[in-house]
């Protein structure tokens, strides 16, 4: 199942690519093994994933300890200030700063700890809410100030576009968070080092391609339905 699940995933990944005139290398997929056992994870490993998305620190914690160490761990849920110590060393990139207090933290955990942290900004572009992310307005004010920090590499966006039954309705904002991304670029915010626009889930990654995306988010549609019972989630 997981192996055709993979297969199908990565030809609509390359069949968007092509109908955007974009070349498939463009695009990193993130497999979102968020509530899924470490043996599903094995699983795909086996099948070549190097690339897990996360969205909960103790589950990131705990599968870091016991899968192979060149897996790249992505933090893409909310993100606690009293957490970011137990990961900062343990994942890639940290799709989801939301707020200044949230960049400070990482920033100073990020020295304590000697290294340096790839984070994205989250975008609440439908302007939902019942999500976090910031808003439009606010993005390039905060990206100036983190710009300024060393231990920080500012790399680009995200945003969690609303469950539409159509994927075609979360076009223009797709395409809204693709000219945000571009003004930051043009910008030149952070020397350059801004490359990544992560968008598009299960439901819209192919439409999120067409419009620019260059990390798409995939759970559902490589793992199979997600169980919450017994976690109290
Ligand atoms: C769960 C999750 C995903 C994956 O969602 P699917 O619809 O299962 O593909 C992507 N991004 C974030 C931030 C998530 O929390």
């Amino acid at each position: 199942m997981l192996r055709e699940n993979l297969q199908e995933t990565e030809a609509k990944i390359a069949a968007a690519c092509k109908r955007a005139g974009r070349d498939r290398k463009e695009v990193t997929l993130v497999a979102v093994s968020k509530t899924k056992p470490v043996s599903v994870l094995q699983e795909a490993y086996g099948l070549g994933v190097r690339v897990f998305g996360e969205n909960k620190v103790q589950e990131i914690r705990d599968k870091y300890e016991v899968l192979p160490n060149d897996i790249e761990w992505h933090m893409i849920g909310h993100l606690q200030t009293n957490k970011v110590k137990y990961i900062i060393d343990k994942v890639k990139l940290i799709h989801s700063v939301d707020s200044l207090r949230l960049a400070e933290t990482i920033e100073r955990e990020a020295e304590k700890h000697n290294c340096t942290a790839d984070i994205l900004l989250e975008v609440n572009v439908a302007q939902e809410e019942s999500k976090f992310g910031l808003k439009t307005e606010e993005v390039l004010p905060l990206a100036e100030k983190i710009a300024q920090f060393s231990h920080i590499n500012l790399r680009g966006l995200m945003t969690i576009a609303p469950f539409v039954e159509n994927p075609e309705k979360n076009r223009t904002i797709f395409a809204d968070l693709h000219k945000l991304y571009v003004d930051m670029k043009e910008k030149n915010i952070d020397n350059g080092t801004v490359s990544i626009l992560s968008m598009g889930m299960t439901n819209d990654y192919q439409v999120a391609i067409e419009e620019g995306a260059t990390m798409v988010r995939i759970g559902t549609g490589i793992f199979g339905a997600r169980d919450y019972s017994g976690q109290g989630a």
